[in-house]
């Protein structure tokens, strides 16, 4: 049985606020009472106290439900977050780190892991959450790793499961989940979407990487159809950044149908700590927390100093054949129509594909297998369709 009483379960090491009391508006029970709303409507509109299940693993209270509200100002804490049950009944749990200001503020969730195979959105998250100092802060900063634990323990880029023999889920396609869905991804989502995000953000960054086998530039994908979005990510010093509508399903684009402004940002390389273009995040990112005066320094570089190159589609090239791949390009060149930017050559060292790029603009991923099957991705050149963007 879970407990629904934050005091029984709190150690003294992460001790959390008291409970409050959440009485229902006298507005709702009106409502509620002339049928205006329904039973399911009112607990949405009404936040949930912070519940803790009883467990504490590896020193650490295990939560099932959070509202920052309950913890306690000027303060880190930390937090396993209950995640879905595995097929053996226990329980994927994901780390949370909350750094709760002093004074009133936004509240802003950082999230890394949705794909397992990316590193480096963790040591970006890492350092800015060690720079935080809670009794200078106003709002609240959430950071959230591993969100695809499977995932992150397999270094893969998907979550296995053993439905159907054995899937491969794209983590970042089943957002905003369902806590009744019809497989264990989904489920998770909906939980950490319900119990642990929806009610505790204003604004959400989500850090990614390249997946295994390519590499991406210091990169941030931004629906530029909101003025505020487009702020945000120009306070990043980024390389690029691809103003779009999203992907359907991603946790960026949930959050951004739910109102709540988000960017994906994508640092470098997987499997590695890519230090250079960790700096450059953990740069924007600051920028960010100094812009919504979460935190009060003199504002770094952002995208006007560097010259951030801005783009709205990419030109995708793929493989026509099988073979080995010389790339004549690197990550970040400008390229200009017909130019011819890698090859394939077969065992023999026979040339067997030629590719060339038909758009003017910059390399923005590239592969790194140099094995490349027919339709695997060489290259993505980032370029400006829409001269209004
Ligand atoms: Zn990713």
């Amino acid at each position: 049985m879970l407990s629904r009483s934050a005091s029984l379960c709190e150690t003294t090491k992460y001790q959390t606020w008291p409970a409050r009391k959440y009485p229902i508006d006298k507005q709702f029970r009106n409502l509620l009472s002339s049928g205006g709303v329904s039973v399911k409507q009112l607990k949405e509109k009404m936040p949930m106290p912070t519940l803790h299940t009883g467990d504490i693993i590896q020193g650490v209270s295990v939560l099932s439900e959070l509202d920052v509200n309950d913890l306690e100002p000027g303060k880190k804490h930390r937090f396993f977050f209950q995640g879905v049950q595995m097929g053996t009944g226990q329980h994927w749990y994901v780390p949370v780190v909350v750094a709760k200001g002093v004074r009133d503020g936004k509240r802003i969730l950082m999230t890394t892991g949705v794909h397992g195979d990316e590193l480096s959105s963790v040591e970006t998250v890492r350092r800015i959450m060690e720079d935080l100092e809670p009794t200078q802060m106003a709002g609240t900063v959430l950071a959230v790793h591993d969100l695809s634990r499977p995932a992150r323990e397999q270094m893969h880029r998907d979550w296995h499961t053993p439905q159907k023999g054995y899937s491969l889920i794209n983590f970042n396609r089943v957002w905003p989940g369902d806590e009744i869905g019809k497989d264990a991804p989904t489920r998770h989502a909906g939980i950490l979407w319900n119990h642990l995000f929806k009610n505790n953000v204003d604004l959400a960054l989500d850090y990614h990487t390249s997946s295994t086998g390519g590499e991406f530039t210091m990169f941030i994908f931004a629906d530029f159809r909101s003025p505020e979005i487009e702020q945000i990510a120009r306070l990043f010093p980024s390389e690029q950044i691809k103003n779009d509508s999203g992907e359907k399903g991603s946790l960026e684009m949930a959050f951004v149908q739910a109102g709540i402004p988000a960017i994906t940002i994508e640092i470098g390389a997987p499997r590695i700590f890519d230090h250079s273009k960790i700096s450059m995040a953990v740069e924007g990112s600051m920028n960010v927390l100094r812009n919504y005066g979460i935190i009060d320094s003199p504002m770094g570089k952002t995208s006007e100093e560097v010259g951030t190159f801005v783009g709205d589609t990419f030109e995708t090239i793929r493989s026509t054949t099988g073979g080995y791949l010389e790339l004549l390009v690197d990550l970040r060149d400008r390229v200009t129509p017909g130019q011819q930017v890698a090859l394939q050559r077969n065992s023999f060292g026979d040339i067997v594909a030629e590719y060339k790029v038909s758009v003017a603009g910059e390399v923005a991923t590239i592969a790194r297998d140099a094995l490349s099957e027919p339709g695997s991705r060489i290259m993505q050149i980032l370029y400006l369709q829409s001269p209004d963007s």
